[in-house]
């Protein structure tokens, strides 16, 4: 039930009031103008004043439902979704689902809207678990009960043009995260403080950010949601995950299958100069799979890399892609079946 209560003095403001009867809370919301819109949401429950907020604990994961060549829907290693949720709560002193929970409750929720699963190649359904306290509370301190939703929706493919490369600019102003922080877990708090630095990159023309280490504004860490690899010659080598680089499930993945096609795999410190000699770059994440940077500019310096039909980071995409979609055989048991 929605009721409508001109509110005086503010007359431009709309009064809304829900009732949501079922589980005992009322909600206002007042409303100004369809431009600008200040919304104070206050929840109270029916006898007792007490506060319902969403405290500043929260998490989020990220992963995809593909459907495969003929038919079947498969989740990719969605325990890992699970272990890096448990380690983020840890960090953030939240309980957390138990694997068996966080799968089950993903498998269901990508069941329940099989029909909004793309076409193999065509896109998948993206799936976004969240872990959030809740509860009256506006202390410092834990929430005192937790809520944890999977939401989905279907996308395409991440880039418009397919695999068009991306052009970086490396940022040494902002940063992603520091030593000691929260940028090692997928904290919901993570993408606020790049969103600047993003927006600046953008109106500059370039396709994303390239954030160096806070402390030496030196080595490499990630770009704003995707890590990062350099290749040279016959070695692949990203940052090592030591607490400021969020831990890939896709980096995991990647250096799993660049190691099986013979490349010599190295996770380590990486200064910014090293661009200057690699062959090729790539970036890996749910959202991009493995997406080849055709350029990083550095202090005015543009650099540039191999991309293409040859570039090997092309061959890992479809190796990748092949697992997920069941072209090639998946011998390491990543791909769970969900119908
Ligand atoms: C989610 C995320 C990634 C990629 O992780 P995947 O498990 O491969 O999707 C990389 N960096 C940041 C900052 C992220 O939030």
């Amino acid at each position: 039930m929605t009721q409508l209560i001109s509110l005086q003095p503010f007359s431009n403001w709309k009064l809304y009031m829900i009732s949501f009867s079922q589980i005992g809370f009322w909600q206002i919301r007042f409303t100004t103008s369809a431009k600008f819109k200040l919304e104070l949401v206050i929840f109270f429950k029916k006898k007792n004043i007490a506060n319902h907020t969403i405290s500043t604990q929260g998490l989020f994961e990220g992963m995809k439902a593909y459907r495969k060549e003929d038919g079947q829907l498969v989740l990719f290693r969605p325990d890992q979704n699970a272990i890096r949720l448990q380690t983020g709560a840890e960090r953030m002193c939240m309980p957390s689902p138990s694997i068996d929970q966080f799968i089950d409750a993903v498998k269901q929720t990508a069941l329940a809207n099989k029909r909004w699963v793309p076409p193999p190649g065509k896109g998948s359904l993206y799936i976004r678990p969240l872990l959030v306290g809740s509860g009256p509370i506006l202390g410092l301190a834990p929430a005192p009960e937790y809520t944890f939703l999977v939401f989905a929706s279907p996308v395409g493919n991440y880039f418009k043009e397919g695999l068009a490369p991306l052009n970086l600019y490396v940022e040494d102003e902002f940063h992603r995260a520091t030593p000691g922080g929260a940028g090692g877990v997928k904290a919901i708090s993570n993408y606020a403080p790049v969103l600047k630095a993003i927006s600046r990159a953008k109106n500059r023309g370039f396709s994303d950010v390239l954030y160096l280490d806070s402390v030496n504004k030196k080595n490499l860490e990630e770009v704003s949601s995707c890590n990062i690899f350099i290749l040279k010659g016959n070695i692949i080598s990203t940052p090592a995950t030591s607490g400021t680089i969020l831990a890939g499930i896709t980096r995991k993945s990647i250096i799993e299958i660049a190691s099986d096609c013979g490349f010599q795999v190295e996770e380590r410190a990486i200064p910014v100069d090293e661009l200057l000699e690699a062959d090729e770059v790539f970036c890996t994440g749910t959202a991009v799979v493995v997406a080849p940077v055709g350029s990083i500019t550095y202090r005015g310096k543009r650099i540039e890399f191999k991309t293409g039909a040859q570039s090997v980071s092309r061959e890992l995409y479809s190796t990748l892609v092949g697992i997920q979609t069941g072209l090639i055989k998946d011998n390491k048991g990543w791909t769970v079946e969900i119908n």
